[in-house]
């Protein structure tokens, strides 16, 4: 097979790992490298012509998210986001040293945690409820004003779908003075998006889940909110970021986000849910993980008895790509610390798979997915 040679009779249903490029971002994209390749930031006309499509990717994404264009960043996507909003925020807290999280945050978040904490920072993790929600109400009790630089939370869940109560959070930390850090990167395009009804200090967005190239994402600072730079050694995005600027994924990314919020969410998620019936109905002890408010797009199953590993292996070799859990972990041997955190047992999050998919998904790609199922896990169960 060449190196970039695609089989188009496979049947993508890892959209929360990486959705596919819209056709749309990908136009953005390449009229952007192709007309505005100029460093964003040089002073001669090439430079200028560039710097004026990314302040209209910069307007475009805050007029469809309700923030101010100067209160967006671009970054390279959720990781960075997330370790900007972290580290630049504590940094500016000063004597303020609890830092308030969950038990089911992003492997980024979760890394940066834990070196925090090395550092001195403690850190309060709140538990997640068997549906896989964070409480608001354990949230605000752990959120001293007094000593907590900042609170960071997972909005909706990559493995599971969980869609936790952000807007509670949001208010009353915003009351208290604690700046509130959201990692939103499944959000856009899934669920809604309006920073101007949340008022949340941070939120990190990433552009590959929702259909533009890799390599772009955005850090929604809010005016007023104490951040500090993170990154030294440039003067990019009006001194708040450094590394030359990449003009055409925010244009796609723009491009990319029009698109993703008018999505009919409502119809995803009736897929999901006949997809879900359908397997109740055809594998017995099929378990349905989390619940509660979720993405639309997103299931998280397991089958009595079978391993995911070798279930996902056969799935590949019948042109079905679904992910065993979180793709940034994947390769790993230790259940997910999420599904852990939820109360199942070690066995069960072994068992998880995750299928997740879009509106550009084949009307019949999960019934073809619920038919294979059925075939693939009565074979791993008779041996
Ligand atoms: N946060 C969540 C919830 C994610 O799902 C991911 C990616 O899987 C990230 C953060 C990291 O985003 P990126 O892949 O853009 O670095």
């Amino acid at each position: 097979m060449g190196l970039f040679s695609q089989t188009p009779q496979r049947v993508y249903l890892d959209w929360n790992a990486t959705a596919p490029l819209l056709p749309a971002a990908r136009d953005a994209w390449m009229q952007a490298a192709e007309t505005a390749w100029a460093n964003a930031n040089s002073l001669h006309a090439e430079g200028k012509a560039a710097g004026r499509v990314l302040e209209e990717a910069r307007e475009r994404i805050a007029a469809l998210t309700g923030g101010a264009a100067g209160e967006w960043i671009f970054t390279s996507g959720g990781t960075e986001s997330i370790h900007a909003a972290l580290y630049g925020c504590v940094s500016a807290r000063g004597a303020r040293r609890r830092i308030v999280s969950s038990q089911g945050e992003h492997a980024s978040t979760r890394a940066i945690l834990d070196d925090l904490q090395s550092r001195g920072f403690e850190v309060v993790r709140v538990g997640l409820s068997a549906e896989g929600h964070w409480d608001p109400d354990e949230v605000l009790a752990a959120s001293d004003p007094a000593c907590t630089a900042m609170v960071s939370l997972i909005w909706a869940h990559n493995e599971t779908g969980a869609i936790s109560d952000v807007g509670s959070v949001a208010a009353r930390l915003r009351e208290r003075k604690i700046p509130l850090h959201l990692d939103a990167v499944q959000v856009p395009g899934r669920s809604p998006f309006d920073l101007s009804l949340l008022p949340a200090a941070l939120v990190s967005v990433s552009g590959h889940k929702f259909g533009a190239p890799k390599g772009i994402g955005g850090l929604f600072v809010r005016r007023a909110t104490p951040w500090r730079r993170w990154m030294l050694g440039g003067e990019q995005e009006r001194g708040r970021r450094s590394g030359t600027s990449n003009v055409a994924g925010a244009h796609a990314m723009a491009t990319a986000l029009a698109e993703a919020v008018s999505t009919d969410v409502a119809a995803l998620a009736r897929r999901r849910d006949a997809f879900e019936s359908r397997l109740e109905a055809t594998i017995p002890g099929m378990v349905r993980i989390g619940g509660g408010l979720r993405l639309p797009q997103t299931s998280l199953v397991c089958f009595d008895g079978v391993d995911s590993a070798p279930l996902l292996l056969r799935l590949d070799d019948r042109g079905i790509a679904v992910s065993s859990g979180s793709a940034c972990t994947s390769g790993r041997t230790d259940p997910s610390p999420t599904l852990l955190a939820m109360g199942l047992s070690a066995a069960r999050a072994h068992g998880a798979l995750r299928v997740s998919f879009g509106p550009a998904t084949a009307p019949r790609a999960l019934e073809h997915l619920a038919s294979v199922l059925a075939d693939e896990v009565a074979a791993l169960r008779a041996g």
